[in-house]
């Protein structure tokens, strides 16, 4: 049986952050799958489509990587792609809180769900996808945070003035 795991976000948009946990997760499991989370109650700023497309072109011919998306509890998620493990990424002590709750609350919803927690390399810990939206707002060069296809993709949702 193939190890598989699942990796979970918004990923509003892909960093390469993310990109570096797709990278050091393939390593660990022979699959992964990437599913961004359709929050409709969560504007986003790249639709889900957006998003989905931005994952399948940086990540590129990788045939261990599927990018899906799911809009229900994550553990209803797991269930139903009948994988029982999430990883997720550590950034600093401040995610460590929230993704202690998270992992708990999943455990509690499932007995079966396992999360599994990669901690960032001191390349990407201060790359979230929230600050990498602000800064290519005012129009800030967000080159080496994020791959060039989210560049450009930042670049045309904020075209210069
Ligand atoms: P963000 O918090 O950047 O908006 P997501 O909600 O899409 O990102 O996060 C999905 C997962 O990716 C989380 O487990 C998060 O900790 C991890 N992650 C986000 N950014 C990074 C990064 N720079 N390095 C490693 N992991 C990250």
């Amino acid at each position: 049986m193939p190890r598989l795991a699942i990796y979970p976000g918004s990923f509003d948009p892909l960093t390469n952050g993310h990109l570096s946990l797709i990278h050091r997760g393939l390593k660990l499991f022979d699959g992964l799958v990437v599913a961004v989370a359709n929050n409709v109650g969560k504007k986003a700023l790249f639709s889900l489509e957006e998003r989905t497309q931005l994952i399948q072109e940086a990540v590129g011919a990788e045939p261990r990587v599927e990018v899906d998306h799911f809009e229900t509890l994550l553990v209803d998620y797991a269930k139903r792609r009948k994988i029982h493990t999430v990883l997720r990424g550590l950034r600093a002590m401040s995610d460590f809180e929230y993704e202690f709750q998270l992992a708990n609350m999943n455990a509690k919803l499932d007995p079966d769900f396992e999360s599994v927690f990669v901690m960032t390399g001191q390349d990407y810990f201060y790359v979230t996808g929230s600050l990498v939206r602000e800064v290519a707002s005012f129009g800030g060069d967000v080159t080496g945070l994020v791959p060039p296809n989210v560049a450009e993709g930042l670049r045309r949702k904020f075209p210069r003035r």
